[in-house]
């Protein structure tokens, strides 16, 4: 069957960044398993991979726009000390969890450690990157009701609610 929007599709992927460095991939026996057309995945990944079927093979070059977005300056800022309480010393590297302005969970990043406060930067560490991506298709199906009703694969070991 093709990729549609209500398909459980698995993929094996390779991502690289522009200069050609391996960024992520799916292991050996562990693909990449996600509900298409509900935003599981990235838009320009998604779009690439409609109406391909299973056996596949394709590369696909996604524009920050259609990936991670831009790097956007306002998500970079300088945080007073008191926001990190119950921690003992914030230092450059550290990553703490925060909630973003749509209730989702921002990964925030600790960039400097200035007499001005803590420097930190909550972009996605992909944003603004070109991804390429190589991917091979290893199975599609329907998905359960189940599964549409959630939004989200039901693979019997990686889901907890
Ligand atoms: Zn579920």
């Amino acid at each position: 069957m093709k990729i549609a929007n209500d398909c459980v599709v698995a993929i094996q992927y390779q991502l690289s960044n522009d200069a050609g460095e391996e960024i992520d991939a799916s292991g050996p026996g562990a693909p990449l398993v996600y509900l298409h057309g509900a935003g599981n995945i990235i838009p320009g990944l998604e779009d690439a991979l409609t109406g391909k079927t299973a056996g596949e093979a394709i590369e696909v070059i996604v524009d920050p726009e259609a990936g991670y977005g831009p790097r956007l300056n306002e998500l970079i800022q300088t945080l007073q000390p008191e926001l990190f309480q119950g921690v003992d010393e914030v230092k450059p590297g550290m990553e703490f969890r925060a909630q973003g302005p749509h209730g989702e969970t921002q990964r925030i990043l600790v960039t400097g450690v200035s007499a001005a406060g803590i420097e930190v930067d909550a972009n996605h560490p992909l944003a603004g990157e070109t991804l390429h991506f190589a991917v091979t298709i290893e199975s599609v199906r329907a998905a359960t009701a189940e599964e549409l009703e959630h939004g989200h694969v039901h693979d019997g070991h990686s889901h907890a609610h």
